[in-house]
């Protein structure tokens, strides 16, 4: 059984803690305590504060939960303190009310409930999402490898729903390639185009095959993968002289049916005949959890349990750290309240949200077995 009051009372502490990235606020210890069953190991890496609790009933299903303590800055345009929670009717406002004290919460106290599961529960913590996030999941994700004891489902807490509680799951996200084309020419005076190459002049044709270009037309669960222009420089900001190189910037939210070969390619045809250099970098790599997997099916019958909504199966928005768990071949799915105020001020959700969060990842970890 969950109780809404030690729920709520749960929350305040965690969102009283100002745990502004890299910071844990003492949260880390804080969690480790209220689940003295559970075998705490902290994995500190160059400042980052990581935190492991595992508990093991003996052979079956490892099912993780994982989540940030760490918040982004207050910044200004608040009406109540940040760090000193504010409740107003049904409705609690604090930095990190959303984005995730919420999810960290409840699968804190669904965890603290559970007598008996087939298997390993674990959580998995870090007091660094929100920065540069090198050393926090990926850092436990790799000592768990080396263990062989690495889980076989995820739920990342984030904040994944929309207009109402229990509208959206997230199954998986779109990855994100950065990209950066050069092209050298020759500069020169204006009054004399032909003794100068100008890359003005060799990219302004292209631009309109570049800008906006779609690289596939999406399926059921990702949107399209566009090239979205971001930047282009060249020349002095003169009249006069033609420039000897251009720069273009672009990225691309790719789906799993776009990769950098696919962009390296194309790009390879538009620029056919010219010399240029292109540099790629992916940051996030795209993936998707089976429609089918266990751990969707569980978690979309407890959001309909207690919500009488079926969510939507979502990949939008930006990356998370489910992106590292999904690498390490983990079933990894998001689901959270809704994230209509993150990072913004006046951040707030909903007590009984919490409360109904807390209730959904109880029936998860209780009825997934009923799903292998
Ligand atoms: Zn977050």
């Amino acid at each position: 059984m969950i109780h809404k009051n030690s729920t709520i009372e749960l929350f305040i502490k965690l969102l009283k803690a100002p745990s502004i990235t890299p910071n844990d606020g003492g949260l880390l210890d804080l969690i480790a305590n209220e689940l003295p069953q559970f075998k705490a190991e902290r994995i500190d890496v160059n400042g980052v504060k990581n935190l492991l609790l595992t508990r093991s009933w003996g052979d079956g299903v490892h099912l993780a939960f994982a989540g940030h303590v760490d918040v982004v800055p207050s910044g200004i345009g608040w009406e109540s303190e940040p760090f000193e929670p504010t409740i107003k009717g049904d409705k609690i406002f604090a930095r990190g009310a959303q984005d995730m004290k919420s999810g960290v919460c409840a699968f804190v106290c669904a965890c603290k409930e559970i007598e008996h599961f087939d298997g390993t529960l674990s959580i998995i913590l870090t007091s660094d999402e929100e920065g540069p996030a090198k050393y926090g999941t990926l850092e436990v994700l790799r000592y768990l490898k080396e263990r062989n004891n690495l889980p076989d489902f995820a739920i990342v807490a984030e904040p994944t729903c929309e207009e109402e509680f229990g509208d959206a799951i997230k199954i998986g996200r779109r990855g994100s390639i950065n990209g950066i084309l050069e092209v050298e020419g020759i500069q020169g005076h204006a009054a004399y185009p032909q003794k100068a190459l100008n890359p003005l002049h060799i990219m302004a044709p292209r631009l309109e095959k570049l800008a906006g270009y779609y690289f596939d037309s999406g399926d059921e669960f990702f949107a399209p993968s566009q090239l979205v222009l971001t930047d282009l420089r060249s020349g002095m900001e003169v009249t006069n002289v033609t420039p000897g190189s251009l720069k273009l910037m672009f990225n691309v939210r790719n789906s799993t049916l776009t990769n950098s070969k696919k962009i390296e390619d194309y790009i390879a045809s538009v620029m056919d005949g010219v010399s240029y250099k292109l540099h790629l970098d992916q940051s996030a790599v795209p993936f998707r959890a089976s429609a089918k997997s266990a751990i969707v099916k569980a978690l979309e019958k407890g959001v309909e349990k207690f919500t009488s909504i079926r969510p939507k199966h979502s990949t939008a928005g930006g990356t998370s750290d489910a992106r590292y768990l999904a690498q390490y071949g983990i079933q990894t799915i998001e689901f959270g309240v809704r994230n209509d105020t993150i990072h913004a001020p006046n951040e707030y959700t909903s007590l009984e949200d919490v409360f109904n969060l807390a209730k959904i990842f109880h029936y998860v970890i209780t009825h997934l077995k009923e799903h292998l």
